[in-house]
């Protein structure tokens, strides 16, 4: 018997017939002696729906209203799905955030949780009863509906995993695993057995979004073993040779990949201020407001000085480049720049393996591979397990397909 916390996205529910699909999949769960808690997202498209609604209204919404709102759609699929499975007989309830409860602070609208009281949750699992949570909600200090970011259902998940000491946190989502990079591109991208908390985090967050990356994050320093598969499959290994991605302690993985997997990003925009004193502060200067303003900077360069002025170029989110731009602007005395040039038409390809720590020679052969191709590398930035380069957005699939290639990660 096992302690199991399944979770399941917005194309997982989305509809009666898949709700239905789902309760029946959780009931051979059940059968097989398990005690299960289950997430569930909102239908796909109603949060999006609900976001809309707010906007709509008022560009300016008070965030706790937000939160009031957008936690309906989650709401919805508890009791559809309890019901649900109350129809094939398998004793079921709701539970909304507040009733757990999953206490968050107050940042509303991307709350962090703080504290999940697993006690009454266990009582009513231990009865052979299974908890179905509305994901992607809580309760803040002020006693008030928070959510927890969009996507967030999965950092509930993966929360109340750790709080109930589950023995596995499964995430049905409409992929069936994590991939060498996006099949979509490369369809001989190979779904990976398994991956590493921090390779999974630095694909994520360089643009695999299979899972929140605080969801991931969580995992990690809580040690839950987080399986990713499909919830379209017929789901006859279940509780068995499960198909989909283990994500694991890298200590769990034995054969160490150098590279496992390739990721890329379009949101980005590279922003060169050109002319800037070269001299102590300026780099304060220049990056102090921009993180003031919230803004986050990522690959950064700066060229050697040739008369006493240099250019700094960095990255940062596509969206946050008007703001950038604007911020830069305003404090162009200070910084003493001479002009701004932006460039939108660019991404970031990254390759990412825990391998790499022992390793010499990833960069190179990435250098040597988009060179190749005749593909010029704009900005590079590399950590222990990744290196990112930034190129002209036209070459993000040939760039892809390449290294997949040169790193011999085609299937
Ligand atoms: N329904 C929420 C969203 O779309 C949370 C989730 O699905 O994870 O962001
Ligand atoms: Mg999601």
């Amino acid at each position: 018997m096992a302690r199991i916390v399944m979770k399941f996205g917005g194309t997982s529910v989305a509809d009666l017939d898949r709700i239905r699909n789902v309760a029946a999949r959780i009931k051979r769960e059940v059968e097989a002696g398990n005690e299960v808690a289950v997430v569930v997202s909102a239908m796909a498209g109603a949060t999006n729906q609900l976001v809309a609604w707010c906007a709509q209204l008022s560009t300016l919404h008070d965030a706790r209203e937000y939160d009031s709102v957008v936690s309906t759609g989650e709401q919805v699929t508890s009791g559809l799905m309890a019901i649900a499975l109350q129809t094939l007989g398998v004793k079921a309830r709701s539970w909304q955030g507040w009733q757990i409860p999953l206490e968050t602070d107050l940042a509303h609208g991307k709350a962090r949780i703080e504290h999940i009281a697993g006690e009454r949750l266990l009582a009513s699992m231990r009865s052979g009863e299974v908890s179905v949570v509305a994901g992607f909600q809580g309760i803040g200090p002020d006693g008030r509906i928070t959510t927890l970011g969009r996507g967030g259902s999965d950092t509930s998940a993966v929360a109340l995993a750790a709080a109930l000491k589950a023995d596995r946190c499964d995430i049905y989502t409409d992929v069936d695993g994590v991939y060498t990079t996006d099949p979509r591109i490369v369809p001989r991208a190979r779904k990976l057995p398994r991956i590493a908390y921090e390779e999974m985090l630095e694909l994520a967050s360089v643009g695999a979004k299979v899972l929140q990356t605080r969801s991931v994050e969580l995992a990690m320093k809580q040690r839950v073993r987080v399986q990713v598969l499909s919830s379209f499959d017929d789901g006859t290994s279940l509780g068995g040779d499960l198909p989909g991605t283990l994500v694991v302690d890298e200590d769990e993985i034995v054969e160490k990949e150098i590279v496992s997997g390739i990721a890329y990003s379009r949101d980005e925009a590279k922003l060169t201020v050109r002319g800037v004193p070269d001299q102590p502060g300026i780099a304060a200067a220049i990056f102090g407001p921009l993180s003031a303003a919230s803004i986050n900077v990522d690959m950064i360069v700066q060229d050697v000085s040739a008369d006493g002025t240099t250019d700094l170029t960095f990255t940062l989110s596509r969206s946050d480049l008007p703001r950038a731009m604007k911020v830069l602007e305003e404090n162009k005395a200070k910084v003493g720049f001479a002009t701004l040039a932006a460039d939108k038409a660019v991404a970031k390809i990254s390759v990412v393996g825990v391998g790499m720590r022992s390793h010499a020679g990833v960069a190179s052969t990435m250098f040597q591979t988009l060179a190749t191709k005749g593909i010029n590398v704009q900005v590079i930035s590399t950590s222990e397990i990744k290196v990112s380069v930034l190129i002209a957005e036209e070459y993000t699939e040939l760039a892809v397909r390449a290294l997949h290639t040169a790193y011999g990660l085609d299937a």
